[in-house]
């Protein structure tokens, strides 16, 4: 099977299973874990802030972010495709009782119009427009790229609301790979920001949550309460360091492998793309001119023949590029889905 459903499903190589068995650890719920504390410390530094929470899952990063932000009946900002407002299972209502109001994007951009008109005027029928989250790249566009000056721009007008901003970089590293800007730059522009090691990087788990010292200090808080709190964790922080000083920059070898992939699946007319411009380490191809077969139904006839893709939304099916598969794989992967697809 060449399995392309996710940039998740990537196992540890033997390099890394022994970083974390010689990793030294110590209860981190005392704070003790002398990996963990040197992690935080050094993807902290990485994106120029204070301070790093070292957690289970991007949700968990997420939520920590709404909740150490926010207060009951806030507002918060979100694109209407995003992660946050999607995939998260109401998160941020069950445990932050925020309400969140999603814009209408372009490719998972917001235009300046559109968050100026989304800005509550103080009236006590209205609820405080609190936080603004934002995703880069963006998932269920396909890993489109932020482009950097519109998110510059946006953040500025945020702050000048008094709104408070939070980055989804779940994967920041693609972004940085595709425009080689620094993951200080995008740190910059946010007050928090939060990074997946499992998604393209190849660890097993664990995602970070940057910030202040003061925020993350109440996140830290609340991921007691959310039930994150966890002990002796080296062993998976070792994994998470060995994938960001190892693993980012092989990652352009992801993109390459998705331009190739969309450069043989062209070869058909009438096949629509996401992201609309250059791909990261994905490709979500729309099916409903080729085919009258359902998601499900293509998706299934693909696995037959020995390639796993997911469902993205309507007429949609998504390939992930990551370190597991091989370029041969992926040609091998796109020629079957184009033989498919074309019959
Ligand atoms: C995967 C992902 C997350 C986090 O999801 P987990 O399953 O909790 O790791 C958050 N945001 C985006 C954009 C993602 O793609």
């Amino acid at each position: 099977m060449i399995d392309l459903r996710s940039d998740t499903v990537t196992k540890p190589t033997p390099a890394m299973i022994k970083a974390m068995s010689n990793a030294v650890v110590g209860d981190d719920v005392f704070g003790e874990d002398p990996t963990v504390n040197k992690l935080q410390e050094e993807v902290a530094g990485m994106f120029g802030k204070e301070a790093g929470l070292f957690v289970p899952s991007g949700v968990m990063s997420n939520q920590l972010a709404i909740k150490s932000q926010t207060q009951p009946g806030d507002e918060v900002i979100v694109e209407a495709e995003s992660h946050i407002f999607h995939y998260e299972s109401a998160g941020p209502s069950i445990l932050s009782s925020v309400q969140l109001h999603t814009l209408p994007g372009n490719n998972g951009t917001i235009s300046e119009e559109t968050l100026a008109g989304a800005i509550r005027p103080p009236d006590y029928h209205m609820p405080p427009s609190r936080l603004l989250c934002l995703e880069n790249t963006h998932n269920r566009y396909g890993g489109a790229v932020y482009p950097f000056e519109e998110m510059k721009n946006l953040c500025t007008r945020a702050r000048k609301f008094g709104l408070l901003t939070h980055l989804d970089g779940a994967r920041i590293w693609n972004a940085h790979i595709a425009t080689g800007l620094s993951f200080k730059e995008y740190g910059e522009l946010f007050d928090t920001v939060s990074v997946c090691f499992s998604k393209g990087l190849g660890a097993p788990v664990g995602s970070m949550l940057l910030g202040d010292r003061d925020t993350i200090s109440r996140a830290h808080r609340y991921r007691k309460v959310f039930g994150g709190g966890m002990r002796q964790v080296g062993i998976i922080a070792a994994a998470a360091a060995y994938a960001v000083r190892n693993n980012i920059e092989r990652m352009h070898e992801d993109h390459e492998k998705a331009k190739i992939f969309r450069e043989i699946l062209s070869e058909l007319v009438d096949l629509d793309f996401l992201p609309a411009q250059l791909p990261t380490n994905m490709c979500i191809i729309d099916i409903r001119k080729k085919t009258s077969k359902s998601v499900d139904e293509i998706i299934q006839e693909f696995k037959d023949h020995g390639v796993l893709l997911t469902p993205s939304g309507q007429g949609k099916v998504r390939a992930v590029m990551h370190l597991d598969v091989s370029m041969e794989e992926v040609k091998t992967a796109a020629g079957i889905i184009r033989n498919i697809l074309k019959q």
